[in-house]
């Protein structure tokens, strides 16, 4: 891949990147389309990377359809698709057994599955929101992406406002290892009903998947009582959280207001703000936000 990628940028030609678990959907698809639309190259990498999954995650279920995938990004003529194995990126990594792997000591410590000796840590940003139920995860994106970075060493990367912790995450990961990439955000990608699309929304069953429509319905109301004056943070929250409540089978893992850049929650949105929401449907967890704009 490295190869490929020096190859194919020696005459000058700017080169987009876009990084994914694979399961490809419209939010990963319209990534490409924005590189496509802003490189002369585009390259892809599909790998579910297990540093960033906890013990008790979902990673040996995490969806993979390599082929179908392949064909998607084929249609829109990406140049470069990047699909290493688990070995290839981390050679040294010590990978607890199986067996030893779901009992309780492990889960409550909260040690990953794989454990690797070199990682890059955005301190702070990585433990708020996703990073407070999620301990090791943002370490795992950091990690990765800088890895992938390295080996592509696009001109752009394209990410997903969808996940904005991670955006918050990454542009300060970029910016305090002066990495000569720009990160380029794109708006999320919704189902007709306002879902926000995510690989993980197969795992929802029926019912799940019409509750789930109760995290969009909490950020509108959200943003309509803000739209109507209400500048107070908390009484935001708390209008955001009684939605959540009305719909019983979910259990809310966070909604906060925050500022996008910091991750610390704002006292009043006069500013702007990013109201972000994850919670429980069954076992799945869904995350989804929304942008209020300064007035
Ligand atoms: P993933 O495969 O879940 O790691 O996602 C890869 C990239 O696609 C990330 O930058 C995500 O933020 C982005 N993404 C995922 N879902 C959506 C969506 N519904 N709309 C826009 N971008 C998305």
């Amino acid at each position: 891949m490295k190869a490929a990628c020096r190859q194919a940028t020696r005459s000058g030609q700017s080169l987009g990147f876009v990084p994914t678990m694979g399961a490809l959907h419209e939010g990963h698809l319209s990534l490409v389309r924005a590189s496509k639309a802003r490189c002369n190259l585009t390259a892809v990498s599909i790998f579910v990377n297990p540093l960033q999954f906890g013990p008790a995650e979902d990673l040996d279920k995490y969806p993979r359809m390599l082929e179908r995938d392949a064909a998607l990004l084929e249609e829109l003529a990406v140049e470069l698709l990047f699909i290493p194995s688990v070995e290839e990126m981390y050679p040294d990594a010590q990978t607890a057994p199986r067996s030893a792997r779901s009992t309780k000591s492990e889960d409550q410590d909260g040690a990953p599955k794989h454990r690797e000796e070199t990682y890059v840590l955005v301190e702070g940003l990585s433990s708020k929101l996703d990073g407070a139920s999620r301990p090791t995860h943002f370490r795992g994106v950091s990690t990765v992406v800088t890895k992938l970075f390295e080996i592509v060493r696009p001109d752009c990367a394209f990410f997903g406002q969808k996940d904005a912790a991670q955006v918050a995450v990454l542009r300060k990961m970029v910016r305090d290892l002066d990495m000569d990439v720009e990160i380029v955000v794109c708006p999320i990608v919704r189902e007709k009903d306002g879902l926000a699309m995510s690989s993980r929304n197969v795992y929802l069953t029926p019912e799940q998947r019409q509750q789930a429509l109760v995290l969009q319905r909490a950020l509108l109301r959200v943003q309509l009582m803000a739209d109507r004056g209400e500048r107070d943070a908390a009484k935001l929250v708390e209008i955001g959280r009684q939605v959540i409540a009305e719909e019983p089978a979910a259990r809310l893992d966070y909604l906060s207001i925050v500022d996008p850049d910091t991750l610390d929650p704002v006292a009043d949105v006069t500013r702007g703000a990013l109201v972000a929401v994850a919670a429980y449907f069954g076992t799945t967890r869904l995350i989804d936000n929304i942008l209020l704009t300064a007035t």
